[in-house]
């Protein structure tokens, strides 16, 4: 009997009520090792071995509530490929080509104190590195974060930056996953935002909702939002990829949120073997609607290292997917964009006549104003799977 046998049964996933636990407390029984992983399935010896080699490039970390959507008797679970490592992470680049550590380009537009400034009238603060759980598609792996008191320090720099910048008309606080932070540390942060008047609305991007929804059973954590939403109008973008993560518990965080007055808008990554289906998508984006978030994007998964090579859905395979999805959802429900979060700005996918795929530039960077608001058109190969695969027509 291997060691891992001996160790004592956990409780079972499917009986512990979530909505009992203390957030903070709970984040300490997160599945962040193999040793905790084979508590709960059965891995052979060469998966773990795959497994720890991938771990010691990007770490693992699953609240066990999240764990609990996984049916640990499916191997294509949509959840467990969101969650759990698996040896495709071992190749840096594939099939679908070239990648990179950092696809979105923010280290160019790096301000110092965690801000990005990419965009005008967009400023992007990066709250934290930390996340309640490491998605294995997460575009920014790569970000080293801070401790909570040097954050506050930090974001008070970030604050003054904005309020230099009067063509700031937004922010988001980003990171890792800003909702991870202590309810004080949120509050000095929005404290520091309230009275800059050119900023119109905040944006905390935030993926707990659909990982970790028990964050938002903290009465003070609501209030705190509320408040702020009194004096400033505060969005909440989150990221659900699949059906199955709307649970009941998902459910009540979105609604507790949205009863603080706030408006969910959800941005999903198309992911192959996840949610790359017509059925999958009508799914996600129709369950969106019922519970009152609204699908605004739906991005096309980066040339990320070690993501897009497993990840990626060609582009058009994805453009053809999407437009058949849309053929089913009602209006809200297909207000989505298919967008590609390049470095030279966003792009929205239109979709494709034969192999040309039709396409609109809708951000640019500063730099180049005329790109923005521009038709791009290019020629499709059967496994483009990015702008640079494409060979544009003037
Ligand atoms: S929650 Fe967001 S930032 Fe954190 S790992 Fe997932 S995708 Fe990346």
């Amino acid at each position: 009997m291997s060691e891992s046998n001996a160790e004592e049964a956990p409780e079972p996933l499917n009986s512990i009520d979530f909505r009992k636990l203390a957030w903070n407390s709970e984040l300490a029984n997160n599945v962040n090792s193999l040793k905790k992983l084979r508590l709960y399935f059965s891995l052979t010896e060469e998966e773990e071995l795959t497994m720890q080699e991938v771990l010691d490039n990007h770490p693992m970390n699953i609240p066990r509530y999240y764990l609990s959507l996984i049916d640990p008797n499916d191997p294509n679970d949509p959840i467990r490929k969101l969650a759990i490592p698996t040896a495709e992470e071992l190749v840096v680049a594939g099939q679908m080509g070239e990648t990179t550590g950092d696809p979105y380009g923010d280290d160019k537009h790096n301000k110092g104190n965690g801000i990005l400034h990419k965009y005008p009238y967009s400023a992007l603060v990066v709250a934290t590195e930390y996340c309640s759980m490491y998605c294995r598609h997460c575009f920014r792996k790569r970000i080293v974060g801070l401790p909570n008191d040097k954050t506050v320090e930090s974001f008070q720099n970030a604050a003054k930056y904005i309020a230099e910048h009067k063509e700031i008309t937004n922010m988001i606080i980003s990171g890792g996953d800003p909702m991870m932070l202590p309810t004080s540390v949120i509050a000095k942060m929005l404290e520091a935002l309230k009275n800059i008047d050119h900023v119109n609305y905040v944006r905390i991007g935030t993926r707990t909702p659909v990982v970790y929804p028990l964050r938002y059973l903290d009465d003070e954590l609501i209030k705190v939002l509320r408040d702020f939403n009194q004096h400033k109008t505060l969005y909440i973008p989150t990221h659900f990829n699949h059906v199955n993560e709307i649970t009941d518990l998902s459910k009540e965080a979105v609604l507790r949120i949205r009863n603080a007055g706030i408006t969910v808008n959800n941005q999903a990554v198309f992911l192959k073997g996840v949610n790359d289906s017509v059925e999958n998508l009508v799914d996600l984006m129709s369950g969106l609607t019922r519970i009152g978030v609204n699908p605004y994007y739906l991005y096309q998964c980066m040339p990320v290292s070690r993501v897009r090579h497993h990840f990626q859905v060609p582009l058009k395979r994805g453009v053809d997917i999407v437009a058949e999805a849309k053929r089913h959802l009602d209006g809200y429900a297909k207000r989505f964009k298919f967008i590609m979060g390049h470095d030279i700005g966003k792009i929205e996918i239109c979709g494709r006549k034969d192999d040309i795929l039709v396409m609109s530039q809708i951000h640019s960077r500063p730099e180049h104003p005329e790109e923005a608001s521009r038709i791009l058109m290019g020629r499709l190969t059967e496994n483009a799977g990015w702008l640079e695969d494409l060979d544009l027509i003037e």
